[in-house]
């Protein structure tokens, strides 16, 4: 196992109140939302998505809080097994609480409904899971630095474990960074596999990118990559 899964493995279990783990215990291959076997065959499952929501409480863990109004936690069906990572909230979403519900989101609820209504795979946009890297708005929607991912990626990293998909799909290259740790840009990682752990992670364009008039490739492209992650969850 990397570094970097035996540091969030040991944060999610810390989060879970459970500072002893055993040496000769084995972490199922599937991960930690699967079963966790130890010593005595205790069986640990994952966390809820409201006791994370709970943990995050009135975060004021990073810079963000100062100028948000409201944390956008996430939304969507908890048993999905399709979740979708975006970068921050913007405005609109900071005022009502829910990712994606503005101009950009108004497009990848388009984006998801159509593409599937047209492969027939019966699902909506309350049928999979969408959510952020950060939960607070960056003042003028700033890409978030370092730092604030890293804080707030351990709620990210928890709502992927809580949630474990069949894959993910990450919308622009904060996401897909973010998730692959890859230096790579989004035009060279689209329309690829990647991972999060033992999960496919699939790299499309940002919605706010593909409402620029002049990207009618992009879109296209990205309504390429749709249809690759929706046969791959659904099919
Ligand atoms: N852009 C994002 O990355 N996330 C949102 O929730 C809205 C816009």
């Amino acid at each position: 196992m990397d570094s970097e899964l035996l540091r969030q493995y040991l944060e999610y279990y810390s989060d879970l109140g459970i500072k002893t783990l055993y040496r000769r215990g084995t972490v199922d291959a599937r991960g930690a939302g699967a079963i966790v076997r130890r010593d005595r065959e205790e069986a640990v499952t994952a966390e809820p998505l409201f006791r994370i929501l709970e943990d995050i409480g009135d975060c004021r863990r990073c810079r963000l809080h100062e100028k948000r109004t409201k944390i956008v936690f996430g939304v969507g069906n908890e048993q999905t097994k399709l979740v979708f990572v975006g970068e921050g909230p913007g405005a609109d979403e900071d005022a009502q609480g829910i990712p994606f519900v503005g101009r950009a989101g108004q497009l990848l609820t388009q984006m998801i409904e159509g593409t599937a209504r047209k492969e027939g795979i019966p699902i909506l946009r309350k049928d999979v899971y969408i959510c952020n890297v950060v939960k607070c708005r960056p003042p003028d929607n700033r890409t978030p630095e370092p730092d604030e991912m890293e804080v707030c990626g351990q709620f990210l990293s928890r709502q992927l474990l809580a949630i474990r998909p069949k894959a993910i799909c990450a919308l622009g290259a904060t996401a897909a960074k973010y998730l692959t740790r890859s230096r790579e840009g989004v035009t060279r990682m689209r329309g690829n596999w990647h991972k999060w752990q033992d999960i496919p992670v699939m790299v499309t364009y940002h919605p706010s990118y593909l409402l620029r008039a002049y990207n009618q490739a992009a879109k296209r492209e990205a309504w390429e990559d749709l249809k690759k992650v929706l046969h791959f969850v659904y099919d």
